[in-house]
């Protein structure tokens, strides 16, 4: 049992009380994922059967780390526990159970990029103006609503969603949401949203599969509570309903996932719907050094929408923040690595203790040429997934097509890829019959005498006499030899072997690794049904951050802040720490994004364990202009005497010219005050309450009050802006390049007018 002895007082009462509902709302590095962890092994311990038992994290990685450290415990009974993303679990019981939602247990899931291009092509076919109704912007639409447990029917007859979309000027958004919605039904494909969506359909109308479930989930679990969804919200709620064994952790503050509609409210609601919940509070940082810990409270208490909470660190206080600026980004990316460099070696550490932390993935290309630069080994992590690579999402959609012939978008994808004489007016004619006839396009595919004019039946039918014999070939091979067989019987390998590019050879070489891959796959003892339709079930939940801890152990990790969640370094560095960057142009129109935005940059700070760089450029490429960048806000708001400046080249004078608070010191003063040697904060749990005011860098940037028109390299589709003319309105387009671009606002009342930004002095809300 010694595991226990790993948990302080609080923790060990919150692992040992395993009945009835309980949550833990602590701040960063409190143990919470400790605890869940502990927990799970306790349960087994005490003998439930882990069969029993389901966890959700929130990526694929953190459970899997999760289920290794259970092992340590109870051995291979950690096998037998659900756990996973809500994704990929509730994706595994809709197979089990889709038939009683009118689905085929074979459904495909469609990613993002199928989900936008069947939208682009319901656009067309409706003939809507695909500006106004900008693929993305439906997407979202759709996701939140889905999210948000509105179905088609109900976002039809909502009167209220109804009137928002004709105030805006799409009143075509429902009509687009059913047939979206038919589409995918039809295809028997499911979107990512439709996983919880669907589930919840499934788990509303089916009492007995309900009940199932209820009596299979006796105890749940979820990590990173904060950051869940109604939709997840109400599953969890629903399966917990019988034996409210529910432990829920996370922390308020650094809930980043708004944007894609996490709701804070879950937690509240939590405290509400068990009258009996039991809260467990947990303080003590065991990550970080004092001094990031104190920074990371005084950070986020400038927001005011928070749970009190204390958090304090017995670690030593640690070296301070540093603070470095750089000239451009290229340069900042000279300052990381060489001090990544400096650090390993006078440190003793490896290069597996660092992580470069940006807030958009644009920002990897400087980090990353810098590195390259010293020979210093790096691994990204997110960005491109190796699944979304044009060549992987080929051979895959032959894949998808092998199972589910109904899946539309990998019929589009490769009916003529490689090249087979069935081009665009093809596709559109199979389109328009499946349409016409109330069938599905591989109908019209498998009887093209019968649907279409014109001379490519013989085409059509060798295309899908390969589909058939691939499903034949499927059920008589191993997965790996299925992939192999279609790989080459498609075609597809050897249309990239004769691309003798670069490019072409590095394609070749990543559908060999996916073979690979699938080898591996096929060759695993520990699971029982190692067919390829298996395999794609797993990859289709797949992201780059779930591949790439596998290997090259010994590598700087570079990823966005949003990936970093839950996991931690011994040294950080948070780079591109620019107004309009981070926090992003995007969040400056209200308090509730910013606000969401210093979560993100606190989530950031708390990666760390014992060192914590800060990087800013004062210069940068933007969409292709050299700007002006200004430190960013969040800089300013940490106590100045956490914090260690290092200007690596002679200050801009110009820089001083704007203050916070009222405080008007030189940069010069400023940054002789910083660099006195004097200790750093030595107090041990400073409380948001008791935390003394900020003082502040003398650059943080203040909007400035009344009519000033903004640069035009800040301005981006969506973006809410102000004519002095025209009044308030929305960017609906933006075409060509700088200084020449035009946008299309939308003005309230006016409707659509082309503006060319140079001249136009728009300025954003
Ligand atoms: P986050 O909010 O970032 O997800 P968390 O609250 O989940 O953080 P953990 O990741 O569980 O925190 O723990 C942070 C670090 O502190 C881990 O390295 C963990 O092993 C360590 N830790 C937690 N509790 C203890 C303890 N009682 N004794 C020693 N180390 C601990
Ligand atoms: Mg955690």
């Amino acid at each position: 049992m010694d595991y226990l002895a790993g948990l302080n007082p609080q923790q060990r009462a919150a692992v040992e009380n395993t009945q009835g509902p309980a949550m833990i709302v602590a701040g960063a590095g409190s143990g919470k994922t400790r605890v869940i962890t502990y927990r799970v092994a306790h349960l087994i311990e005490k003998g439930v059967d882990a069969f029993n038992i389901l966890v959700l994290t929130f990526t694929n990685k953190a459970s899997k780390d999760m289920r290794e450290r259970i092992s340590k415990v109870v051995g291979t009974e950690a096998k037998n526990l659900w756990m996973g993303t809500f994704h990929s679990v509730f994706a595994k019981i809709l197979r089990v159970e889709a038939e009683k939602i009118g689905y085929p247990s074979n459904f495909t899931i469609y990613d993002t990029d199928d989900s936008k291009s069947l939208i682009r092509a319901i656009l067309r076919e409706m003939q809507l103006d695909d500006k106004l109704y900008n693929a993305n912007f439906v997407y979202n639409r759709i996701s939140s609503a889905k999210n948000n447990l509105v179905s088609h029917v109900e976002y039809i007859n909502s009167a209220e969603i109804q009137a928002e979309d004709v105030s805006n000027k799409r009143p075509m958004l429902g009509a687009i949401y059913e047939t979206y919605t038919k589409r995918c039904f039809k295809a028997g494909a499911m979107d990512f949203d439709d996983l919880l969506f669907k589930t919840n359909v499934l788990l509303k109308n089916n009492p007995d599969v309900l009940n199932k479930y209820q009596q299979k989930f006796k105890y749940l679990m979820v990590d990173e509570y904060q950051d869940t969804n109604f939709s997840q919200y109400t599953i969890v709620k629903k399966l917990a309903a019988a034996y409210q064994n529910i432990c829920v952790v996370g922390d308020d503050a650094q809930s980043i996932y708004g944007f894609r509609g996490a709701n804070i409210q879950n937690i509240l609601n939590f405290e509400k719907d068990y009258p009996d919940l039991k809260v467990y509070k947990l303080e003590q940082n065991y990550r970080s050094t004092q001094n990031i810990v104190e920074v990371a409270n005084s950070i986020i208490a400038n927001n005011k929408n928070q749970l009190e909470k204390n958090v304090f660190s017995d670690n030593e206080s640690g070296d301070r923040i540093k603070v470095s600026r750089a000239f451009t980004d290229n340069e900042e990316g000279k300052i990381v690595a060489e001090s990544i460099m400096q650090d390993r070696t006078s440190n003793g550490l490896s290069y597996s203790d660092f992580a470069i932390l940006y807030r958009t993935n644009a920002q990897s290309r400087a980090m990353e040429e810098a590195l390259r630069k010293l020979n210093v080994p790096y691994k990204i992590y997110g960005g491109l997934s190796f699944y979304q690579r044009k060549e992987i999402k080929d051979l895959i959609a032959y894949f998808r097509l092998t199972f589910n012939p109904s899946d539309e978008e990998a019929i589009k994808r490769v009916i003529n890829y490689p090249r087979r004489g069935l081009g665009d007016t093809t596709v559109d004619k199979i389109i328009v019959a499946a349409d016409q006839h109330d069938i599905t396009m591989w109908e019209v595919i498998c009887d093209p005498q019968k649907y279409i004019a014109g001379r490519i039946a013989n085409q059509l039918n060798d295309f899908s006499m390969l589909i058939k014999s691939f499903a034949a070939e499927s059920k008589k091979l191993d997965a790996y030899e299925t992939a192999l067989y279609i790989a080459q019987h498609s075609g597809i390998l050897k249309e990239l072997h004769i691309d003798e590019s670069v490019e072409g050879r590095s394609r070749y070489e990543n559908i060999q690794e996916l073979l690979n891959g699938i080898k591996e796959f096929a060759e695993r003892e520990d699971i029982e049904d190692r067919s390829l339709a298996i395999f794609m079930q797993d990859i289709a939940l797949l992201t780059n951050d779930d591949r790439a801890d596998e290997k090259d152990k010994e590598t700087v990790s570079l990823m966005t802040i949003h990936s970093a969640k839950g996991l931690e370094f011994k040294n950080v560095y948070v780079v591109g720490l620019e107004e309009n960057l981070f926090p992003s142009q995007m969040s400056l129109n209200s308090r509730t994004d910013l606000e969401e935005e210093r979560r993100l940059f606190y989530v950031a700070i708390t990666r760390a364990e014992k060192k914590l760089t800060l990087t800013y450029a004062t210069s940068r490429y933007r969409w292709g202009t050299l700007t002006n960048c200004e430190p960013s806000r969040f800089i300013s708001e940490i106590n100045a005497k956490y914090l260690e400046l290092e200007v690596v080249k002679a200050p801009k004078t110009s820089i001083d010219s704007d203050s916070f608070d009222g405080e008007r010191r030189s940069w010069s003063q400023q940054r002789d005050s910083f660099s006195k040697p004097k200790p750093a904060g030595q107090s041990s749990g400073s409380t948001i309450a008791n935390r003394p005011k900020p003082t502040v860098l003398p650059t943080a940037h203040i909007p400035t009050p009344g009519f000033t028109p903004d640069a035009a390299a800040s301005f981006q589709n969506g973006m809410e802006v102000e004519h002095e003319k025209f009044g308030f309105g929305k960017i609906v387009n933006l075409e060509g390049n700088l200084p020449d671009v035009k946008a299309t606002v939308f003005f309230q009342g006016l409707g659509n007018k082309q503006l060319l930004l140079k001249f136009a002095k728009l300025r954003i809300v």
